[in-house]
């Protein structure tokens, strides 16, 4: 049975946000499956860790500019192949990729996989570390099931005096509308006018079955990603995106990645530029997720991967194909 995207999002955003006492549930990384995939273990008490984003992991893939480049022009620092981040995860996601990294059991609000923080404390706590990446990423389970986060860990940088020396990153699975319903403009407007920023959405797939495919959530959520896509960027959001390559079938891929370009770019024309594709790797919580047909889109990924790069070079110049993914610059159709 399909995932009700919009019943799951509400029952998880329940659990994991406390707006009086601004408090949210994150999930308590130490001692879960996914620390023995880590590179460092946990700090912050269990619910931070540290990321070492790499522009290139191997020579199958595309290189991987997010949230690099952003950070480093924000930050005024030179160009780099690696940046360190520091990484929390709120404790529910409304979908469940099957390939995700995260086990399930840290996505679904568990009280006893979690822990409930304000990021005033938690803020404090990495302004403290030494070294100190120069990135804070909000990542999950689904941020945006608590918008509030990104605010609130917006205010709690500034009350530091952090705000102009570190870049703050936000993921989003383009599932809910909860920025425009729960926040108010003046909320909105904050986010929108602080200056070292940025957020990413993903696309799951390159259509409503290999979406489905991927999420457990029903095909026609697929549609929504793109409009939540246009209203970011309608707003201000300085909007990057994720795109997954895993398909169930290679069934008429020409096609199928023609007109799945064609509806990034019904959003803006630049669209696909500031679109990174992301390998999937199967983590450890992944591997007993596998089946035939789940394995199988693991082999073929590189080579849908080879129709997304075709696709790009038909459709832009050389020139705007090498464009920094951050000098993108939307056109607004
Ligand atoms: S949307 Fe992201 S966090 Fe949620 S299950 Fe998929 S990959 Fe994991």
């Amino acid at each position: 049975m399909s995932i009700e995207t919009g019943k799951t999002s509400a029952k998880y955003r329940d659990r994991m946000i406390d707006v009086g006492q601004r408090r949210l549930l994150l999930s308590r990384i130490s001692g879960s499956e996914q620390e023995q995939d880590l590179s460092e273990p946990p700090n912050l008490g269990g619910v931070g860790r540290v990321r070492h984003f790499m522009r290139i992991r191997n020579d199958r893939w595309v290189p991987n500019p997010l949230p690099i480049d952003p950070a480093c022009a924000r930050l005024s620092l030179p160009p780099s192949g690696e940046l360190t981040a520091e990484v929390f995860q709120n404790a529910a996601c409304n979908w469940r990729c099957w390939y995700c990294y995260v086990p399930f059991d840290l996505l679904a609000a568990l009280p006893e996989r979690s822990v409930w923080v304000t990021m005033d404390d938690l803020i404090a706590s990495y302004a403290a570390l030494s070294p100190r990446p120069p990135i804070v990423d909000l990542s999950g389970g689904q941020p945006e099931l608590t918008p509030e986060w990104v605010l609130w860990t917006m205010e709690a940088l500034q009350r530091r005096g952090l705000d102009r020396e570190v870049y703050l990153w936000s993921d989003d699975n383009l599932s809910v509308d909860y920025y425009w319903t729960r926040l108010s403009r003046r909320e909105r407007e904050a986010i929108r006018g602080y200056r070292n920023y940025g957020r990413v959405g993903c696309f799951k797939g390159i259509d409503e079955s290999s979406f489905a495919f991927n999420t457990g959530a029903r095909g026609d959520d697929f549609g929504f990603q793109f409009e939540l896509f246009r209203r970011y960027i309608a707003e201000g959001l300085d909007v990057y995106a994720y795109l997954t390559l895993v398909l169930p079938s290679t069934e008429n891929l020409p096609e199928r990645m023609s007109s799945f370009v064609d509806r990034l770019q019904v959003v803006d024309r630049m669209l696909p530029l500031r679109t990174v594709p992301l390998e999937v790797v199967p983590f450890s919580p992944v591997t007993p997720r596998l089946d035939v047909v789940r394995s199988d889109s693991l082999r073929t990924q590189y080579d849908v991967l080879r129709h997304w790069c075709a696709e790009l070079d038909r459709r832009f110049s050389p020139a705007e194909r090498v464009l920094p993914v951050h000098e993108v610059r939307w056109a607004r159709n």
